[in-house]
């Protein structure tokens, strides 16, 4: 059952939560300037710390991440400031968004090899465009609507990766809730098995491309090095190709067994490749860090080759996969809503009209 919570924030926990936004968002700025400064600091808190730390925080914790993620606080400073224009998201024009943010998600992250792993400054720069491009949906259009549920080039992940919440948490950006988006990620159970639905062609594709999508293309892009000096701009075509050929290959495995297997068990095969796409990045992530990684130097945090035996990363392997076939496949948890909905604004919105695209697709 969904819950609904029959106050507002306040009081103390209020006070926590702002506490813990300003301190996530301060941390964000902190690693903007060590990237801009001093960037080889900058690169190892960035993308060996907090983003590996990310997709298992979306499986066990969503809600956290959608509380205090930096992102989420900028794309809300002009509502929280009084001057958002507060224009509704058509439905169509979610559909758009959301294909746009897998789109977008699917070209950066093929580009970490050819500049943003190794340059601070190049991943400052990305960073500071998402802001500002945060700050201007948020500022255009009405709270949460089209940066946190729509363009955000990681709402796809969270979506693909965060059904089972440990827990549900207050919704620590929604005082009350305006109804900016029907039906609302945050505050509506996770879909089962998203494709069953009918929704908009966009975020059809969008979803489709993420759920059978994304197991290949992140087995691709760890089939390929870092390239430093400008040399990734050379081999830009082959840092492509690993991860869209391996992403073609998963999609169209998908397609045929989404087409071969019984309606009531195509929610386990969504949560099978959220599982492999989960699986995957640490199997290769985990080990990388600590200095096994196939390509040595590449997103390494840390150098423990000379002192950990050589079956510890296959432990680590063996173990996380586990861990989330666990979690995302046979835990019978069910997840009621990523954070609880506040009170309605205006009680004539009670009850959401919902269109036709779905929340939490996946
Ligand atoms: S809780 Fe309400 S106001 Fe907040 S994001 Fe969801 S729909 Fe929008």
């Amino acid at each position: 059952m969904i819950k609904q919570a029959t106050s507002i924030l306040k009081g103390h926990s209020l006070t926590y939560w702002r506490i813990a936004q300003v301190f996530v968002a301060a941390v964000g700025l902190g690693i903007l300037l060590l990237l801009i400064f001093l960037p080889e600091i900058g690169i190892h808190a960035f993308w060996n710390v907090l983003i590996p730390i990310a997709p298992i925080l979306f499986v066990v914790a969503v809600g956290l991440w959608r509380n205090t993620c930096p992102l989420a606080s900028t794309s809300l400073i002009s509502n929280h400031l009084h001057f958002s224009k507060k224009k509704r998201l058509k439905v169509k024009q979610r559909g758009r968004l959301q294909l746009i943010s897998v789109i977008l998600l699917l070209v950066i992250i093929p580009l970490r090899h050819t500049i943003f792993n190794t340059s601070g400054h190049a991943t400052a720069l990305i960073l500071t465009l998402l802001a500002l491009i945060a700050f201007y949906v948020g500022h255009r259009y009405h709270w949460k609507s089209a940066w946190c549920s729509s363009l955000c080039p990681i709402h796809p992940v969270e979506k693909l990766y965060g059904k089972k919440s440990a827990f549900e948490l207050p919704n620590a950006h929604c005082k009350l809730c305006v109804n900016c988006v029907s039906p609302c990620p945050d505050s509506t159970k996770p879909s089962k098995n998203p494709i069953k639905k009918k929704r908009r062609l966009n975020a059809n594709i969008a979803e489709v491309l993420m759920v059978g999508g994304f197991p290949g293309f992140i087995w691709g892009w760890f089939q390929v090095p870092d390239y430093t000096h400008g040399e990734g701009w050379k081999h830009l075509m082959i840092t492509y190709a690993y991860p869209i050929v391996a992403m073609a290959f998963t999609l169209i495995v998908f397609l045929i067994l989404k087409k071969m297997i019984a309606k009531k068990n195509k929610a386990i095969l969504v949560n099978l490749f959220a599982t492999a796409a989960v699986s995957i990045y640490y199997w290769y992530r985990f080990p990388a860090l600590i200095g096994f990684g196939m390509f040595h130097q590449d997103g390494m945090l840390v150098d423990l080759s000379q002192m950990l035996p050589d079956w510890f990363p296959v432990l680590l392997q063996f173990s996380t996969t586990l861990f989330f076939s666990w979690w995302i496949i046979f835990n019978k948890k069910e997840t009621a809503s990523w954070v609880i909905r506040p009170p309605y604004a205006n009680q004539r919105k009670s009850i959401p009209k919902f269109n036709s695209i779905t929340n939490k697709s996946f």
